[in-house]
């Protein structure tokens, strides 16, 4: 796909609070961007709003300790409303400009600031329609669209020009902004993206992307926020709207599996005790007979417990993982991925020396970490190494926010399970069933019924259309003759 295109592509993490201590906002912001770290390790801004409603910023590359390393930044936050972002993004698009929140100015009285997570799947089109009525666009993220097309709308109360706009846009979207007096939060109409609320003991209320992060500022979670719903907090507390009443729960079942923290609760389930039964299942799915098991740190140690306690097998400390790399799978190159995994796993020789392992990990994407720590547990001594992947195959891309939107990319796209085994060196390797990843996060959707979840990169059923997708990706699946051979999908939603 064009690089342009995939460059819009994000997976990131939202702050935003209502009311604090003028003094303490932008420190309350920026503790809830560390806990939201894993999100997104590019960049990172935070946006105060002052009493005389003007805008203050600071935003750059790197992590967030990084980029709020100098005290003397936080002396021009000062204000009692901001909103903060960390930020993943694909190579190309690397720049300050790209670094969310992202303010506007809209007129004498209203400057207005936001930040996403997600990915718009109608961005190109919007973005052309919007440049032929003279918009001008400071960035390459999709998520700049927003804010032009409030600037556009007609309407005259911002409430009414973000609905409207919010009807235009498609895909996957979590959006926090900051108007001079109100925190707004709202989510697109499946709730791809997961955007809770909460409340501090001094009255304040926070809007975040996962509920560790309202742990990290003593916020007491009140509620997730809703597909399709508009949440408006300011001096009359908090009220809300819909933008659109079509409305049909489907989280990304990635954030049970791997991108949220064990610690976060998301729709009143726990990250990690779905881990933890996605490990229990997989081990009644695919039994072997082996010594110990072992999970890659750290992301799928909840899962390697479950597997231990499905199966009767020892559970031990296996692996450790540097604290100073950056996640593999969000290293926006394949030569920085494999350089981290190389820097960050090493393996406790006495826990697999001489033993048949069972390697539990949460995903395999294109095969390169998986191999990688084969052979090193095989180096380290390990007689054999099973590989048990406590969620199902990843075949379809994404196309709501997550880094895979092509099917090249995907190993289990392009090869059998037997074909995977071999090429990462593992004797055997199992995956959990669709039906059983389902069962282990047992969630439900808004309408109480249907599994809730996102599962389309497992077997290709996108809750939406794909708009400027779809002929990319028709392209990618006829290359791979899934339409024709697996019947896994149908032509058209
Ligand atoms: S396609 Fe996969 S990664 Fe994307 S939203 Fe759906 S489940 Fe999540």
């Amino acid at each position: 796909m064009p690089n342009e295109v995939k460059s819009l592509n994000e997976e990131c993490g939202l702050f935003g609070i209502w009311g604090s201590n003028e003094n303490e906002t932008a420190g309350l912001i920026h503790d809830g961007l560390h806990s939201l770290q894993h999100r997104g390790q590019e960049g990172a801004g935070i946006v105060v709003m002052d009493n005389e409603h003007h805008i203050h910023r600071h935003r750059g590359l790197g992590l967030v300790s990084q980029v709020f390393s100098d005290n003397y930044v936080f002396d021009d936050l000062k204000g009692n409303i901001g909103i903060g972002h960390v930020r993943y993004a694909t190579a190309g698009s690397h720049g300050v400009k790209n670094i969310q929140p992202f303010t506007f100015h809209l007129d004498d009285f209203t400057d207005f600031s936001l930040a996403h997570n997600g990915n718009l799947t109608n961005a190109d089109t919007l973005k052309r329609t919007l440049q032929s009525k003279g918009a001008s666009f400071n960035s390459d993220s999709d998520s700049e669209i927003l804010g032009q097309l409030i600037k556009m709308s007609k309407q005259v109360k911002f409430i009414d020009r973000l609905k409207e706009a919010l009807r235009q846009i498609k895909g996957g979207f979590a959006f926090v902004l900051s108007t001079g007096d109100e925190l707004i939060a709202a989510l697109d109409p499946n709730g791809f993206r997961p955007l809770v609320i909460g409340r501090r003991e001094d009255g304040s209320y926070v809007v975040c992307s996962e509920t560790c992060a309202l742990d990290q500022v003593n916020a007491r979670y009140i509620r997730d926020v809703k597909p399709g719903e508009v949440v408006i907090i300011n001096n009359n507390g908090i009220t809300n709207d819909f933008f659109t009443n079509d409305t049909n729960l489907a989280i990304c079942s990635m954030e049970y599996i791997y991108f949220a923290r064990p610690d976060s609760v998301i729709h009143n389930v726990s990250v990690h005790e779905a881990r933890m039964r996605m490990g229990a299942l997989c081990a009644k799915e695919n039994p072997v007979d082996a010594d110990v098991v072992i999970g890659v740190p750290n992301s799928s140690l909840s899962a390697a417990l479950g597997y231990a306690k499905g199966s009767n097998i020892p559970y031990d400390m296996g692996m450790i993982k540097s604290q100073y790399v950056a996640r593999t799978f969000i290293e926006p190159t394949q030569k920085k991925r494999e350089r981290g995994v190389s820097m960050k796993l090493s393996v406790v020789k006495s826990v697999v020396e001489g033993k048949k392992v069972v390697l539990v990990d949460d995903s395999i994407v294109r095969g390169t970490t998986s191999k990688y720590i084969v052979q090193l547990l095989k180096r380290s001594g390990a007689k054999e190494v099973h590989v048990r992947i406590a969620s199902p195959a990843l075949r379809f891309p994404c196309f709501y926010g997550i880094d895979i939107q092509t099917t090249e990319e995907l190993i289990a796209a392009n090869h059998t399970v037997s074909e995977i085994k071999d090429i990462i060196g593992a004797d055997s390797l199992g995956y959990l069933s669709v039906d059983s990843l389902i069962k282990a996060i047992n969630l439900k959707n808004d309408h109480g019924e249907g599994s809730g979840l996102c599962t389309s990169y497992f077997d290709g059923k996108y809750p939406t259309p794909l708009y400027d997708y779809q002929a990319q990706f028709d392209k990618s699946a006829e290359e791979l003759g899934l339409y024709e051979e697996d019947n896994y999908i149908e032509r058209s939603i």
